[in-house]
């Protein structure tokens, strides 16, 4: 009997214990909550007390930054009236910073894409205290206001950019075209290396599958690492069916450059075998089966088949004295190089910027694009070389090859070459 006494005691001990400290709790809550209250009270009277309240607001104002720097990018429809209209300035400033942006000539068309950067001064009456647009993506207009004089003055500035230096190579599994897209390679990269080899491949015949392409190349970057533009091809390499053709820019007199090969002969000839890129070639110069005549006549050019809107070459410098209407050749252009040849470029579907009758073009020089205007299935540009006035095949076309450097320009060339030769060794171990 004793011992169970004990025990209960014991355990009611227990339940005594837990009972006092949940009684404990709840007492010193409720304390804990009115101050609360009473605290919180005091805070929201002291948040209305006015005087406070002003001090609040000059303190938060003063933390904002005194400068800021707002960008807008100009799309489809914009004005510079409606780019400006979105600033938050008086209407004042808008129409004085209107009138010094259509004051410059450089700004008077905007096109999409443009750039705008607006400096603000929080604490200055007229906001604005800076600011440029861009014109190109190489080129911006600055303004920039003289505090003392209260006017804004302007200038052209280019942009920082820095030039990088790229190695592309591939296989080439269908076209020429479509694996350096597949490199990464910018579209005029490609049209101008198709332009150096335009001379001695055809793009249709020569490329088999797995041939191969190296090229080093110019890329500027800006600010912000994006490619802006592409510069000059440094060096190239087309290797067809295990022959390789190199070609290394080259400059042999000052601010003249050129392309030669390890052997330092140029590539450049009068005219080229292909002045579209890109094409495939499907209908060779002979006797053939008119597709539209129906009946088997002579073929007197080379029909490349391509897109609609494929920029169409020049295959070498001369005189435009020809650019309109040629009956069953539609929209054409004849182009006299020199008094033995002339070319003949037919079925294109618009002409090249500013080529007319008595201009003069550059080998290389987009003159047309292509299109099945006149006596035509399909797009494709059908090309001719008249010879001393006889039209003649262009694809066996032999013309002399160009210069061959000789004594210091070839010694200058091999130093150059070696150069080139490091700085692509250098490039291959990086990009693997
Ligand atoms: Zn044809």
């Amino acid at each position: 009997m004793k011992i169970l006494r004990k025990n209960f005691f014991k355990e009611y001990s227990i339940l005594f214990w837990i009972v006092f400290i949940t009684v404990i709790s709840v007492i010193s809550f409720s304390i804990y909550s009115s101050e609360q209250i009473e605290k919180k009270q005091k805070f929201q009277s002291t948040l209305n007390n006015i005087y406070l309240k002003k001090s609040v607001k000059e303190l938060t104002t003063n933390l904002k930054p005194r400068y800021i720097s707002v960008n807008y990018v100009s799309k489809a429809g914009d004005t510079h009236e409606s780019v400006i209209n979105r600033l938050k300035i008086n209407k004042e400033e808008k129409k004085k910073l209107l009138k010094l942006i259509l004051e410059e000539k450089s700004l008077k068309i905007l096109k999409i894409n443009q750039k705008y950067t607006f400096k603000y001064d929080n604490l200055s009456k007229e906001k604005i205290i800076e600011f440029r647009i861009e014109t190109d993506k190489k080129n911006e207009v600055l303004f920039k206001k003289l505090i003392s004089q209260n006017k804004f003055i302007s200038k052209k500035i280019k942009k920082n950019f820095v030039k990088n230096l790229t190695y592309k190579e591939n296989l080439i599994s269908n076209s020429l075209y479509n694996s350096a897209v597949n490199s990464g390679i910018k579209p005029n990269i490609i049209i101008e290396f198709a332009r150096l080899y335009g001379f001695q491949v055809d793009f249709q015949r020569d490329i088999w599958k797995n041939d191969s392409f190296q090229i080093i190349y110019e890329e500027f970057l800006n600010e912000e690492n994006k490619i802006v533009d592409t510069g000059d091809i440094i060096f190239a390499n087309l290797n067809l069916q295990n022959t390789d053709l190199q070609l290394y820019k080259f400059e042999y007199e000052k601010d003249k450059f050129d392309y030669f090969d390890e052997n330092g002969k140029s590539m450049k000839k009068t005219l080229m075998k292909t002045p579209i890129n890109g094409a495939r070639l499907s209908s060779s110069y002979g006797k053939r089966k008119h597709p539209i005549l129906g009946y088997t006549k002579m073929h007197t050019g080379t029909d490349f088949a391509a897109p609609k809107g494929t920029p169409i070459m020049a295959s070498g410098d001369g005189k435009v004295i020809k650019a309109g209407w040629c009956g069953g050749g539609g929209n054409c252009v004849k182009i006299k190089h020199n008094r033995t040849y002339q070319t003949v470029y037919a079925h294109m579907s618009k002409f090249g910027r500013g080529i007319k009758k008595g201009v003069k073009v550059k080998q290389g020089q987009i003159i047309g694009y292509v299109g099945s205007t006149g006596m035509s299935t399909g797009p494709h540009l059908h090309y001719e070389v008249i010879e001393n006035g006889r039209k003649i095949n262009s694809q066996k076309l032999k013309l002399p090859s160009g210069k061959i450097l000789k004594g210091n320009e070839r010694k200058n060339f091999e130093v150059s070459k070696i150069k080139i030769d490091v700085l692509k060794s250098d490039l291959i171990s990086k990009s693997n």
